[in-house]
């Protein structure tokens, strides 16, 4: 590699590149700058970026989606479609739904002047509830908390049969697009938090939206560049690395989960052990999280449980490659007040078990250890 040296070496070192065109990695490599030459497609990083549009391709395979929006956190994804509707607009909402996105719904559709009503969609009676001039429908399936499951098909029949324009949004999180693709079950926006099985470690933050609607995609597109909610470079190189074993962790969560289940169902300390209904024709599987009630004379330990548990990590971090434990009321819906939590059903007997890729016997006896050392009632 030669240099001609003819302006002053610091200008010489300021312009000097290696030629782009010779290097050819096996995998892309993190494309770590915010400008790109004006010839370039990208831009500008706030608009898209080589690792956010790689990261946006695998997920529109998995997602079997058009077109995918990455953004910095699941919450921006959810708060970028939330922008999408309008003052005087109609907001539904599922009753079962995460602690902060039920937080968020509450508080920006006031500030919005969007009408906010929140149905049991889980029931028919909620589901033939959907007002006749609703905007929007936005639930998750299987719900945080109580893994309930929303058929995602019916509620789009009943709300087009209501009001044709209106918009139906499913949090993906939990189901993962490898077992549930919204989109084809009739839903026009399918969202996610790629900080939980996407990612799989605990160690980034994201989020993505997928529709098949080129005109809704170019306004999300553009809702995320004037907002800035796109991922960063690093972390959309990270998820996609996460991508290359997330099928193989959630095969491996599914297994986990089954043997998990089968123990703690023989459990006398547990009252009643949440678990999604599976079909072929929207949750094709699923594994990782499950809730349980511990039953009224065990109402007052959780945290004589947490104590005993050597495997599982406490917090609210979950879906990843290491078990944790959880208490709604404290953890994921902690920013409700407590008649919020009361009304979804929450108290402090309700335990989140996120199983990891430990050997299942391991949790099994992890468990069992700490379920025997509880002073019941
Ligand atoms: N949706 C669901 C169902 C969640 O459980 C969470 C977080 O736990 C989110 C959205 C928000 O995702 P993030 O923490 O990436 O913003």
């Amino acid at each position: 590699m030669s240099i001609k040296k003819q302006k002053h070496p610091e200008t010489e070192a300021l312009h000097f590149r290696i030629n782009n065109a010779d290097t050819h990695p096996v995998a892309t490599p993190i494309y770590q700058n915010s400008a790109f030459t004006a010839d370039s497609p990208y831009f500008y990083t706030r608009k898209s970026n080589p690792n956010s549009v790689e990261f946006e391709g695998a997920m529109a395979l998995l997602e079997q989606a058009n077109h995918i929006i990455s953004t910095t956190t699941g919450m921006s994804a959810i708060m970028l479609v939330l922008q999408q509707l309008h003052p005087g607009d109609h907001l539904v909402i599922n009753q079962y739904i995460y602690g902060c996105s039920y937080k968020l719904f509450k508080r920006y559709t006031k500030h919005m002047g969007i009408r906010l009503s929140i149905v049991d969609l889980s029931e028919p009676s909620g589901r033939e509830s959907i007002p006749n001039d609703v905007s929007m429908v936005l639930f998750e399936t299987p719900t945080n908390p109580f893994l309930k499951n929303i058929p995602i098909k019916e509620v789009s029949e009943i709300t087009r049969k209501k009001s044709v324009d209106a918009l139906i949004v499913v949090d993906n999180t939990w189901a993962t697009p490898l077992f549930q693709n919204p989109l084809d079950c009739g839903a026009d926006i399918s969202l996610a938090s790629a900080t939980k099985y996407i990612s799989g470690h605990s160690d980034v933050m994201g989020g993505f939206i997928a529709v098949n609607n080129d005109k809704l995609a170019e306004a999300l597109f553009e809702s995320r560049f004037y907002s800035g909610a796109i991922i960063d470079p690093n972390s959309a190189w990270l998820l996609r690395r996460s991508l290359h074993t997330f099928p193989i962790r959630m095969r491996e969560h599914v297994r986990t989960t089954q043997s998990l289940y089968e123990f703690l169902i023989t459990r006398n300390e547990i009252e009643t052990l949440y678990y999604p209904t599976t079909s072929p024709e929207q949750l094709r599987d699923y594994g990782g999280i499950l809730f349980f009630q511990f039953s009224k004379e065990h109402q007052h330990c959780y945290s004589q449980f947490i104590e005993s548990l050597t495997l599982f990590d406490t917090g609210t971090g979950m879906a990843c490659v290491s078990s944790m434990v959880a208490q709604p009321w404290s953890g994921s819906h902690a920013s409700l007040c407590d008649s919020d939590k009361n009304a979804m059903g929450l108290d402090t007997g309700l335990v989140r078990l996120c199983f990891g890729l430990e050997n299942s016997q391991d949790l099994i006896s992890d468990l069992e250890t700490a379920f025997m050392t509880l002073k019941p009632l």
